[in-house]
């Protein structure tokens, strides 16, 4: 059974769009879509970097760049303000509205692009964890002076998590940005030192292709090769201008991706699935609640019916909003739409249903945040399969000396949603040439082994753990990944490979 809080599920209705839009044209000229995932080692300089880049894309408010920069200056370091013009933006977005992960979008002439930031701190993990699993490709970002890179790179450091679970989720291609050259004069020989150990440790150890790396010398304090040519003697020297820019690989990324999707699925004929992050029926008009969250794939019009899962509960949108961020403004725009875009984010669904607002007042687990939506067509009820049992891939990271047993038990986040799970079975082990081994019995598995195993959510307090909307990685690259968690510490991540 599927679907909880509903007892008979009666098939759905579709409803037609209240507008009849050129959905052609709206989706034609769509530039490509990229989004990235900035991580690495604290202070490797990933806030400065990417308030460089928006600022060298003229993306930041003249007025609030004015303010920041004043203000770095009286804190007595002018660079603070690069910093800032992330920090402060996603500042200003949690303000009114649940963000649950930190994405800034950001479009040039040839690509859309949707940063994600991973924040540092411990508190954030589950966040960042959310992050990453949306990303396309990865951006790790290295502080190549001196030492920076070997405290990175050391056993406590992040720079080898970041890139195991970029890995083990799936991601395209990684980025790897050699950061605060101009501290090391554009060292020629540092930079390949560092990049033939990366390179190593990527491949043998990680697990990425020699193609999948892509390496890219900057400053992100100066602008150098972010997203104009660079001019220094010292980089140009062995960095030639025929050579890519940050940007320019970027975008060309964005096209890469853009033209495998193209061959496979057109937008019309993705499935609309929205991942839910809030649900608010705090409004004056008895029948009005919203429900906000993030566009996975496909799209959505207003006047259409949308289901829940694993809730099963239909609902026909009334009106789409956005919140206009502009952070040099103390309140927050919001914007109708007709229609949602690709990988939208931070979307408002307005619904006007008395009856439906009562049920999801009376009873939560008709939809919770974490859950998903679907669209209710002709040919298609919608509803997601939920399950509590599924196998996946599982890459584990450093265990610290507590090895995994059958039996084990650990968090799982997957789409939206941390829960608590047992690891019911080892099934495989997956040797180093990525080659699935069956033995007889496997007792346990240490630090940096792979596996595939089966995993069944637990519930603590009542019987029956809530089912969970899930989707094979084969299926859905973005909800078909998954993290493993225990005691306050990311040990794994991997694929959805079934759903039992
Ligand atoms: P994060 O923790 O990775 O976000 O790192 P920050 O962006 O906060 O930068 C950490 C420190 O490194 C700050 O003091 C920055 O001013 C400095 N920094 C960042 N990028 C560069 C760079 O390209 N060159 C130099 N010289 N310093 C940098």
């Amino acid at each position: 059974d599927i679907t909880v809080g509903v007892k008979n599920l009666k098939i759905p209705k579709p409803t037609k769009p209240k507008k009849k839009l050129d959905l052609d044209s709206i989706f034609s000229n769509e530039k490509p879509n990229l989004s990235f995932a900035v991580i690495g080692h604290v202070d490797a300089g990933k806030s400065t970097l990417m308030g460089m880049f928006l600022k060298s894309l003229n993306k930041v408010n003249k007025n609030f760049l004015k303010k920041l920069e004043d203000e770095s200056a009286r804190a007595g370091k002018k660079s603070f303000a690069l910093a800032w013009i992330m920090d402060q933006t996603i500042d200003e977005r949690q303000r009114g509205v649940t963000v649950d992960i930190c994405t800034t979008a950001v479009d040039t002439n040839e690509a859309n692009f949707i940063i994600i930031d991973a924040p540092g701190h411990k508190d954030y993990v589950p966040r960042m964890i959310s992050g990453l699993s949306q990303a396309d490709i990865g951006l790790l970002i290295i502080d190549a002076n001196y030492d920076g890179f070997e405290s990175g790179f050391s056993y406590d450091g992040q720079t080898k998590e970041h890139a195991l679970l970029s890995y083990s989720l799936g991601m395209k291609k990684l980025v790897i940005v050699m950061n605060k050259l101009d501290m090391i004069d554009y060292d020629e020989e540092r930079y390949n030192d560092i990049e033939k150990r990366l390179r190593e440790f990527l491949v043998n150890d990680v697990g990425f292709t020699q193609e999948q790396l892509i390496f890219v010398p900057v400053s992100g304090i100066d602008g150098t090769n972010v997203s104009k040519k660079p001019t220094i003697k010292s980089l140009t020297s062995w960095y030639p201008n025929c050579k890519p820019t940050l940007l320019e690989i970027l975008e060309n990324e964005a096209k890469v991706l853009h033209a495998a999707n193209e061959s496979s699925k057109s937008i019309f004929e993705e499935k609309f699935l929205f991942q839910i992050s809030d649900i608010s029926t705090d409004y004056h008009q008895a029948s009005e609640f919203s429900i906000t969250g993030r566009v996975n794939s496909g799209f959505i019009q207003t006047g259409e019916t949308v289901i829940s899962s694993p809730g099963g509960l239909p609902l026909q949108i009334d009106s789409i909003k956005t919140p206009e961020s502009d952070a040099s403004k103390d309140i927050e725009v919001y914007k109708e739409r007709d229609c949602t875009v690709k990988f939208d984010n931070n979307v408002f669904l307005f619904f006007k249903d008395k009856k439906a607002k009562d049920e999801l007042k009376s009873n939560i687990d008709l939809v919770r945040s974490g859950d998903l939506l679907s669209k209710v067509s002709v040919d298609d009820a919608g509803v997601i399969a939920s399950t509590i049992k599924f196998n996946c891939e599982l890459n584990l990271f450093d265990l610290r000396d507590i090895p995994l047993l059958p039996g084990s038990k650990v968090l799982v986040h997957s789409g939206g949603q941390e829960r608590p799970a047992e690891i019911t079975q080892f099934l495989y082990l997956i040797d180093s040439e990525k080659k699935k081994k069956k033995k007889k019995r496997i007792l346990h598995l240490g630090s940096y082994k792979r596996a595939v195993v089966e995993v069944k959510l637990i519930d603590e307090s009542t019987k029956l753990p809530r089912p969970i909307p899930l989707m094979t990685f084969e299926n859905d690259e973005r909800l078909g990944r998954i993290v493993f968690r225990r005691d306050g510490i990311t040990i794994g991540a991997g694929k959805i490979l079934e759903l039992l």
